[in-house]
């Protein structure tokens, strides 16, 4: 069974290249990191190409794929991982599968499941190979790095130009790393009573994300803070939500928590039902307590 494990950071092409344990692994590395592909090329026979424009990076793809003729193509879910293998998927009439969250090679068949009904559920479905699978993030535990010499591909051709980059105004919060996340929803009647959640948040040592509403649309809080689908997914060891109702297109991105403690006034909030503990309280008089109650106990 050969593995083409398709990857634009060395993170993410080390948890791949883990998933495809026993099988004959090759690594495409695209992107700006491919530069860094000498640091863990010694794990598989490795093409690196410079660039992150997904059809450059297809056209390039192509022909490894025709040289390898893998049995398995398999990648971390990502925007333009994505966007590349479902090209090839189109072009070569294979299955796709995304959000994976556990696969096994059975008898030439690929064994998987993924996470439905806001991830309360699992589907478990199998695909004849070859086939294309993308596990979500963070699943399986990266290889450590293994040098080795990259083989070096020129981009394919693109109709893409490149007009610059902007930058946007991030906070540099990073949330996927932090053990502990306080997260904030429209529960919050103004920005500056988000410094409830703040301070809640120093004390914890941890961070400040938030629901869709407050930094995508009112912009309380700078994008890179955005927790849910169409923002980050997070998975710390504690996630307090407060003045969060609980829509999957939130819960589904949390879920990875290892403890969900919501803090809601109406005790129907579809968000306790997902939670490990729920606080029926107005936010403006519980967090304060919350607040006061852990400076007592740190004896600050
Ligand atoms: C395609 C698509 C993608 C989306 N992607 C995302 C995403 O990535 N992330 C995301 O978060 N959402 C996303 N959404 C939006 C999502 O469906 C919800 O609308 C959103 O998550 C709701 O945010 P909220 O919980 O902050 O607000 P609300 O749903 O308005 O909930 C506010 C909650 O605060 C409680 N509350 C009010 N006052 C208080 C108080 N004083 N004390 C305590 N509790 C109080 C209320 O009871 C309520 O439950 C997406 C939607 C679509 C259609």
């Amino acid at each position: 069974m050969k593995a083409l494990v398709v990857a634009e950071y060395p993170r993410d092409a080390l948890e791949s290249l883990a998933a495809a344990e026993g099988m004959d692994r090759v690594l495409l590395l695209f992107g700006p990191a491919a530069g860094e592909s000498s640091r863990i090329a010694g794990h598989a026979k490795t093409y690196s190409i410079n660039s992150r424009d997904p059809e450059a990076v297809y056209n390039s793809l192509r022909r490894v794929y025709d040289d390898e003729k893998p049995d398995l193509v398999l990648g971390v879910v990502s925007k333009n991982v994505k966007d590349i293998l479902s090209r090839i998927a189109g072009v070569y009439d294979l299955p796709m599968s995304t959000e994976v969250t556990e696969f096994k090679i059975e008898g030439g068949k690929v064994v998987y499941k993924r996470g439905i009904l806001s991830e309360r559920a699992y589907s478990v479905e199998e695909v004849d190979t070859p086939a294309i699978i993308l596990v979500n993030p963070r699943i399986y535990k990266p290889l450590d790095e293994s040098p080795g010499e990259p083989i070096t591909l020129e981009p394919g051709a693109s109709r893409v130009k490149s007009l610059g980059f902007e930058r946007k105004q991030l906070s540099g919060v990073k949330l996927e790393e932090a053990e502990v996340v306080v997260g904030v929803g429209r529960g919050f009647k103004k920005k500056e009573d988000l410094k409830l959640a703040f301070e809640l948040a120093e004390l914890l040592g941890g961070q400040v994300g938030g629901s869709r509403p407050v930094a995508a649309d009112f912009k309380w809080l700078p994008e890179d803070a955005w927790i849910g689908i169409s923002g980050k997914r997070i998975s710390p060891k504690l996630y307090i939500a407060i003045g969060i109702s609980g829509a999957p297109q939130h819960m589904s991105a949390v879920l990875g928590s290892k403890v969900i403690v919501a803090v809601n006034k109406d005790k129907n909030a579809p968000i306790f039902k997902l939670s490990d503990y729920g606080v029926v309280a107005d936010l403006y008089q519980f967090i304060p307590v919350l607040i006061k109650k852990i400076k007592e106990r740190k004896g600050s």
